[in-house]
């Protein structure tokens, strides 16, 4: 076939390209009755890439993804784990996270804008995120990344979407390199059906304003789209 000659495949213009086969990881089984409202994805990670996250977890305010995170760390050695939260959201407490419900775990603080961890003993196996969407996918995932090479495990938690369902921060994107992407559900204020939104009580222009439910609700796509009116 002399047309193919010096035929060389087009690159997939991807951001990034890793030489190491993915690491093969068998999950801890979650725990917690989640089922009644989560919908696991299965993601499929091209060969030529690494392993960068072995589950991130998305879904509207108040779906319980703190609440998660703690649970998943219940199944984990003590000592064994990290949690780290943008130094953005201080909501509850500086130095924990806490969900809405005031259960809490102490988490450390890490710069949104840069999230560089630093130099973690060897014991620590599993790294995990609260807020996912306050950091940016390009500095969060060259991180992620970095400590993925050392063996670690990742793990993290985030909304999705923002109030205008635009996408918000790093969790939409990492959601495309893990294991298993978890999107969890609330309870849509207006009509009690599922909710898969966050919708904003009061007006506010900037994409971030922190806050709980003195500001956010969660609501269904229906009633997200009556708001908009
Ligand atoms: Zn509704």
């Amino acid at each position: 076939m002399a047309e193919r000659e010096g035929f060389e495949p087009s690159m997939t213009l991807l951001p990034y390209r890793f030489s190491k086969p993915a690491r093969s990881t068998t999950l801890p089984p979650l725990q917690g009755d989640f089922s009644l409202n989560t919908v696991y994805h299965t993601t499929t990670i091209p060969p030529c890439y690494t392993l960068t996250m072995n589950i991130v977890v998305g879904g509207p305010m108040f779906s319980g993804k703190t609440t998660w995170l703690i649970e998943y760390t219940k199944k984990l050695q003590d000592n064994s784990y990290v949690i780290y939260k943008p130094n953005l959201d201080t909501r509850y407490a500086t130095n924990a996270i806490v969900t809405h419900h005031g259960q809490s775990l102490p988490a450390t603080n890490i710069n949104y804008l840069n999230p560089q961890i630093p130099k973690l003993g060897r014991s620590i196996k599993t790294i995990l995120f609260d807020e996912l969407n306050f950091f940016s996918f390009n500095t969060l995932f060259s991180e992620i990344q970095r400590q993925n090479k050392l063996g670690r495990d990742i793990v993290g938690v985030g909304l999705l979407f923002d109030s205008k369902k635009n996408p918000f921060g790093a969790t939409l994107p990492l959601s495309k390199y893990v294991h298993a992407f978890i999107e969890l559900f609330s309870i849509c204020d207006g009509c009690g059906k599922k909710a898969n939104h966050s919708y904003r009580k009061i007006q506010l222009k900037k994409q971030i304003a922190i806050g709980a439910s003195e500001i956010y609700g969660a609501c269904c796509e229906k009633c997200w789209a009556d708001l908009q009116r």
